[in-house]
């Protein structure tokens, strides 16, 4: 039988079993082609058929509306900080930021490389233990976008609700909860994120983005980094990255076999519950970082009294086969990253280990 880690990666993170399965299934041998789908040509109709089947059916299951425009990138989530500002702020305006932590000060940095910024909300003063209060959110009137990480990876925080913003474009980083929980994206000018989280492996980006915005990129901008090259092309301009759109497709098929997203964000909070729990009803001896109205639903983020203690649990939680619990160097601490395809035994295996710990230590 295949041996299995608890595997509690920030990204690239877990895939389900059987979707590394059916690639492996498929991997020499794509329906019948002879050949791989790594080695096929992006010209050809299998290929267009899997972009095709892969736009479709994220558009499916996410309800996006058909005035969107859903692309497959490359560069990652952190080529998006700059084509967003890129591409959409004009002259006279300013791309208005929520700081709420380490990936959207990321953003707002590439951002004033391109031109002005300003910052809507801020949770520094709380050390990004917690998402702004929504009515605190100020936009600036000449605001091309507002620009928002709907979960911050590193800190453990998620939007639980989003800023009405009217008729500035809402823009949405959700590379660390992308299909964890239903979302109406008629509400958001774009939405994108790195796969390497919820949706596949690393390699691609998705971006869903309102077609009005995107009809025309500056012109000095170079071809590959204009949305309007891509839009033109179906993500198909240059030599995409096709394995990984084709994980994507069987990560999709995975999603809508477990009941579609709406049945993923009931089994993502049977799974938190079980950590956030043992947390909470652990007297003190462990402490989540994120303010409970803020939680992340993906990263839970977590300390314990001393260094040493954390040290300890790293250590013997990795004997125990439990691998990427230690906090982002930046700020650590503990981080259990459970995104969907993060199985429920592991999340219990991991409280049952958790409460241990604590018998032993506490
Ligand atoms: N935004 C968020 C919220 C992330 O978690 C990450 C990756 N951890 C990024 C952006 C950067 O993504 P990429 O590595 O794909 O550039």
């Amino acid at each position: 039988m295949t041996k299995r880690a608890f595997n509690f990666n920030a990204g690239p993170a877990a895939l389900p079993l059987e979707v590394l399965q059916q690639a492996q299934e498929q991997l020499v041998d794509y329906e019948g082609a002879g050949m791989s789908i790594m080695e096929m040509s992006h010209r050809s109709e299998i290929y267009e058929n899997v972009n095709g089947g892969t736009q479709s059916l994220l558009r499916e299951l996410f309800g996006i509306p058909s005035n969107y425009k859903i692309l497959f990138l490359q560069g990652g989530a952190s080529t998006q900080f700059a084509m967003i500002p890129m591409n959409l702020l004009k002259a006279g305006q300013v791309g208005s930021y929520v700081m709420t932590g380490s990936w959207a000060d990321k953003a707002i940095k590439e951002a004033k490389l391109i031109g002005e910024t300003a910052v809507a909300a801020t949770s520094e003063a709380d050390k990004f233990n917690r998402i702004p209060n929504i009515s605190d959110i100020q936009i600036p009137a000449n605001s091309a976008y507002l620009h928002v990480t709907s979960n911050e990876t590193i800190e453990g925080t998620q939007y639980q609700q989003f800023p009405v913003t009217g008729a500035v474009p809402l823009i949405a980083d959700m590379s660390s909860d992308i299909l964890s929980r239903p979302i109406d994206v008629s509400k958001f000018g774009m939405i994108y994120a790195g796969a390497q989280k919820n949706l596949g492996p690393s390699g691609v980006t998705i971006v869903i983005v309102r077609e009005d915005l995107v009809e025309e990129s500056p012109k000095s901008i170079p071809t590959m980094l204009r949305y309007d090259t891509h839009v033109k092309n179906n993500s198909l301009y240059n030599t995409p990255p096709s394995f990984s759109v084709y994980l994507v497709n069987l990560m999709l098929k995975w999603v809508q076999s477990r009941g579609g997203v709406a049945a993923i964000e009931q089994y993502n909070r049977d799974k938190t519950k079980l950590i956030y729990d043992t947390i909470d009803q652990s007297g003190g001896f462990y402490r989540g970082f994120a303010d409970a109205g803020s939680r992340s639903a993906m990263n839970i983020t977590f300390r314990i009294q001393t260094e040493e203690l954390e040290k300890q649990f790293a250590l013997e939680s990795e004997q125990h086969g439990f691998i990427g619990l230690k906090g982002h160097r930046s700020v650590g601490g503990l981080r259990a990253s459970t995104y969907n395809a993060v199985p429920l035994e592991s999340c219990k295996a991991l409280a049952e280990f958790m409460s241990d710990f604590q018998k032993r230590n506490g």
